[in-house]
């Protein structure tokens, strides 16, 4: 696929606008267009790499789902407690979110450390990400018939993300607040 000009690009600073970018490629399972999209975007920015990205699921449910950036790839791994492949997609999205937060800083040293310190703005930014994608996935699904599976109701998926957000780890207070303020 060409690259589109940059007279098309979204507002990096809104996820709705990102969202809708990365969402009107080709309907697919698990994101892979949305990625692929991501990675040519980031080596339009970086034109020295190419830049991959990295998608496991974990053994260990201990680990929390998380995002580590390294100067060529970043390494995205998912939970098994998001086993269902719907709610494993919608981790995936707000982990892709982490991504585009950072597209333009991806070889500043701070988003390289590991581990690093992630704003309450940027956790946010990536749920709005993450819902806006599979909205727009779950829409155009509806309209042409297909991977019931993977079709959300708006109430549905907002619910969802706030059970998501809602745990008790001291990092994840105020966002699930923030992110329902913001939709
Ligand atoms: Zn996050």
């Amino acid at each position: 696929m060409p690259l589109k000009s940059s007279i098309d690009r979204p507002d990096w600073d809104s996820p709705e606008a990102c969202a809708d970018f990365f969402s009107r490629i080709d309907p697919e399972n698990y994101l892979a267009h949305a990625i692929r999209e991501i990675e040519s975007i980031v080596f339009e920015f970086h034109k020295s790499h190419s830049y991959s990205v990295h998608v496991y699921k974990t053994s260990d449910a201990d680990i929390p789902d998380k995002i580590a950036f390294y100067e060529r790839c970043c390494v995205i791994r998912v939970n098994p407690h998001d086993t269902k492949p719907e709610i494993f997609r919608l981790c995936l999205a707000h982990e892709l979110g982490h991504l585009v937060y950072n597209i333009k800083s991806l070889q500043d040293p701070e988003v390289l450390k590991e581990p690093r310190d992630i704003p309450v703005g940027e956790e946010v930014y990536a749920w709005i990400f993450a819902y806006k994608l599979i909205k727009n996935k779950s829409d155009e699904y509806a309209e042409l018939g297909i991977h019931k599976e993977f079709q959300w109701t708006d109430a549905k998926l907002k619910e969802t993300i706030l059970l998501l957000t809602d745990g008790n780890k001291e990092v994840n207070q105020g966002i699930s607040k923030q992110f329902n303020k913001k939709l």
